[in-house]
């Protein structure tokens, strides 16, 4: 099975391998080692001198230790236009007062609600830049540049940007940001990474979930170790998935995405399909993940059922409300040239032979021409 689906991603074969090893303690100095590693290129991957902390938990668990942990504010404004961005609400109302910033899923953020959240007593936003449910990506440095007018506090899930599409958390102004290792990363399922700037602790709630208490993890990167067992065949598995990251360079790897997807985009525009999210001048197309509505004649399980079944190709459906409106194209992590095109050969085989669209591959072909 080959997997377009935006996360988990195909694994490059040396992830595979880095994880068939023999364990190590977790409070030794080969461990240390390996996280420090770690650190050092996700650092660079959120473009932050911030703390790393590693949680051993699917990127949902960074979310909410990101949110619960700084969760001391009078209201938190969370921006939702998308089923993550509905996540950040619903994890949020759990901690403290919550103003849901409520768009329909797909829709661009209007920025004079968030302004308006921060006017009516909001202290923080949360917000997802990468929004995977919809294939839009939301203006991560204007949301910033907001709530810090009001020196609020910000937290961003990049889950499905970092490692994949431009992160400048320092200079956004971005306090917390989080990712998962099974996205753009190009590892495993089963660590998410949240690193935290020093103005988040003035926002430090000590009343939060033990586990996902980011002060814990804080003082032990100190050793650079985790405050409990971590995974460790998974940082084994995203030591590598980062070594690749540095050979790559993370300039080349942000670049190779945009080209993916924007090969994906003018395969479906010229095809005759039309891209999902709904862009105002803020918003633009996610570069890792690319949303297509279903066209008429043909249903959500013929298309993904029958690129399945003859092709072994897996991409997403739509999530919630969107179920059998959209299909989602990943191009996350380390697939290629190699990949994107078989997936687009197949899917316009599938469409033309119901009469769908028009033949579409060269468009796509000419953007990827240059990508080894
Ligand atoms: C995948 C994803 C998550 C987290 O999902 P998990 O299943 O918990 O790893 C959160 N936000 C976004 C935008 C995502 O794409």
């Amino acid at each position: 099975m080959l997997l377009m689906i935006p996360g988990p991603v195909q694994l490059h074969e040396r992830i595979i391998r880095a994880m068939a090893r023999q364990m190590i303690g977790h409070r030794t100095a080969d461990f240390s080692e390996v996280m420090s590693f770690c650190v050092d290129v996700l650092r660079e991957v959120f473009q932050t001198k911030g703390d790393i902390c590693l949680i051993s938990g699917s990127g949902t668990a960074g979310m909410e230790a990101a949110i619960a942990s700084f969760s001391n504010v009078r209201k938190m404004a969370t921006i939702e236009n998308g089923k993550f961005g509905e996540r950040l609400g619903e994890i949020a109302s759990r901690y403290t007062e919550v103003e849901r910033l409520q768009f329909s899923w797909g829709e661009s953020v209007d920025l004079d609600a968030v302004r308006n959240a921060f006017d009516n007593g909001c202290e923080a936003v949360a917000f997802v830049h990468n929004e995977t449910s919809t294939g839009i990506l939301n203006p991560a440095k204007e949301i910033a540049s907001i709530a810090k007018e009001y020196d609020g506090l910000v937290i961003m899930d990049a889950i499905t940007s970092a490692g994949g599409d431009y992160v400048r958390m320092d200079e956004w102004g971005v306090d917390v940001a989080i990712v998962g290792s099974q996205k753009c990363l190009g590892a495993p399922p089963g660590l998410a990474a949240v690193a935290v700037g020093e103005k988040a602790w003035e926002f430090y709630n000590e009343r939060c979930p033990y586990y996902l208490d980011l002060a814990a993890y804080r003082k032990k990167l100190k050793d650079m170790q985790t405050p409990y067992t971590p995974a460790v065949p998974l940082f084994f598995a995203l030591a590598e998935a980062l070594e690749i990251i540095r050979e790559e360079g993370l300039e080349n790897r942000i670049q190779r995405h945009r080209i993916l997807s924007s090969a994906v985009r003018k395969w479906a525009v010229e095809a005759g399909l039309e891209l999902f999210p709904n862009l105002n001048e803020y918003s633009s197309y996610s570069n890792t993940v690319t949303a297509i509505k279903m066209p008429d004649g043909i249903t959500d399980s013929e298309l993904r059922g029958t690129l399945k079944k003859e092709y072994g190709i897996l991409i997403s459906g739509g999530q919630g409300e969107l179920k059998g409106r959209i299909f989602r194209i990943g191009t996350m992590g380390n697939v290629g040239k190699m990949e994107t095109i078989t997936t687009l050969a197949a899917l316009e085989d599938i469409l033309r032979r119901k009469n769908i669209i028009n033949p579409a591959l060269e468009y796509a072909q000419i953007l990827l021409r240059d990508l080894r």
